[in-house]
């Protein structure tokens, strides 16, 4: 028996809802809240009469502390499922701390406005402290780890596909693979189609920062940044095929190279086609990526919000997307003294994700996870009071979960390295 409050109605929530319907005897009760109800209420329409878990919905600015404080109290949760954006992170981990609520996201906290002189200072001081230049950082969320103890509280952070599940494999390899891991890939795969010559496949304004901004990876004990896109990979993946990859910054490698001890290196690759690429250099030559406000006729606009409401809502490309994801990780290391590889990875097939819940893979490989974690903690498997990733958990359930939900993942002994 426990309620989940879930912040968000776009394309990942979509999935995590009809994901917990269908698992209704944890999620009894759910209640869908974002600023415009009318979309909370389509997708609850969309479940009603299909499951057991009671559904409703509620309108919320989850930046405005009282008015989500307010609802936090008077629908009284078992936890709090920050499934917007990574801009409302720390406002809703804060109303939780104030309610006694526990909570979980799928990506950790960045600020919606890049030129905040308070932000900015600490962002400055970072870059040149720890090295790597992306906008966003767990430093702002695991500065939270002291207040949920106090309250004995947990916080999951970033339980999606990657982040998420990809630190879930590590724990895994980590428990059952290895005695030591020395080098860790992570290679997200996406190669379906959704026939628009460009379209992002999660909230535009957060997947463009990401991608443009330069990568980055871990190796020797220290961050080495490189500019975004420099360094290209082609890799065979199974179900998919031959697809180039890049290299990029992305968040679990700062939390697993603290958590993984002894990694020498650890890299993230996600696969580009060539139409995308020069799309976004195109518009990030224009500025047409930049989150500084710009006056147009007498209108302050953020182009990179202007150019979100011109491109293709990411929940409507499930109709039409074909192909597959493959997502998973590499490990080299030893186990009894002997050199050992490992890949472990999901494949999901974006029709089979559309028939079964009406939204592309890149959605369902997030917002399943993101089920997965909820359920970890409101059935008391993964509960410790702080803020923490998931390969701070105990895996084997997670991976079990995995199979049953949607994304049973796969194993090779002896993988292709990436070089
Ligand atoms: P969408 O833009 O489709 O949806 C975001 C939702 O958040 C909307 O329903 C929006 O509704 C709501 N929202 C935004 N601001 C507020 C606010 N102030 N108060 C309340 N609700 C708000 O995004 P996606 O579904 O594509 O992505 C959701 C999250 O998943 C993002 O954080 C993204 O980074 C993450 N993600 C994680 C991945 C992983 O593997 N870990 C992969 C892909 C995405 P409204 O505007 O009406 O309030």
């Amino acid at each position: 028996m426990s309620r989940a409050l879930i912040i968000g109605a776009g394309g990942v929530a979509g999935v995590v809802v009809h994901k917990c319907c269908q698992n209704s005897d944890v999620f009894t009760e759910i209640c869908i809240a974002s600023r415009t109800k009318s979309r909370c209420d389509a997708l609850a329409d969309q479940l009603r009469g299909k499951t057991k878990t009671v559904i409703t919905t509620a309108q919320v600015d989850a930046m405005d502390f009282d008015a989500l404080c307010a609802l936090i109290r008077s629908y009284n949760p078992d936890l709090v499922m920050n499934i917007a954006l990574p801009y409302q992170d720390l406002a809703i981990m804060d109303a939780c701390l104030e309610c006694g609520v526990n909570y979980m996201d799928t990506a950790n906290y960045e600020p919606e406005d890049t030129d905040d002189p308070e932000w900015r200072a600490v962002y400055e001081k970072r870059c040149k402290e720890e090295g790597f230049s992306a906008y966003f950082d767990y430093s702002w969320q695991w500065a939270y780890m002291d207040k949920f103890k106090e309250k004995g509280l947990t916080a999951l952070l970033g339980s999606g596909f990657d982040p998420g599940v990809t630190q879930v494999f590590c724990a895994y390899a980590k428990k059952h693979q290895f005695d030591t891991i020395d080098t860790i890939d992570i290679l997200d795969c996406n190669g379906g189609d959704h026939g628009y010559p460009f379209a992002t496949n999660f909230n535009p304004e957060i997947n463009l920062r990401e991608v443009s901004a330069p990568g980055s990876y871990w190796e020797n004990g220290h961050w080495v940044e490189i500019p975004a896109m420099s360094i290209k990979r082609e890799y065979n993946f199974k179900d998919v095929g031959q697809k180039d990859m890049y290299l990029l910054h992305h968040e679990e490698i700062e939390s697993l190279a603290k958590n993984i001890p002894g990694v020498s290196r650890i890299r993230f690759f996600m696969t580009f086609g060539q139409s995308y690429l020069t799309h976004m250099k195109c518009l990030e030559d224009v500025g047409m990526l930049s989150t500084t406000p710009i006056m147009f006729e007498g209108k302050e606009i953020v182009p990179i919000q202007f150019l979100k409401a011109l491109l293709p809502d990411p929940a409507t490309l499930g109709p039409r997307t074909v192909g597959k994801t493959n997502i998973g990780c590499i490990f080299t290391g030893k186990k009894d003294g002997k050199d050992k590889t490992y890949y472990v990875y999901n494949v999901c097939d974006h029709q089979e994700c559309y028939r079964e819940v009406g939204s592309q893979a890149i959605s369902y490989t997030t917002g399943v996870p993101a089920m997965i974690g909820a359920s970890m903690l409101l059935t008391g498997k993964w509960n410790k009071p702080g803020v923490y990733t998931a390969e701070e958990f105990d895996p084997d359930p997670f991976m079990e979960e995995l199979n049953k939900w949607g994304l049973p993942w796969q194993e090779d002994f002896n993988p292709v390295l990436v070089d």
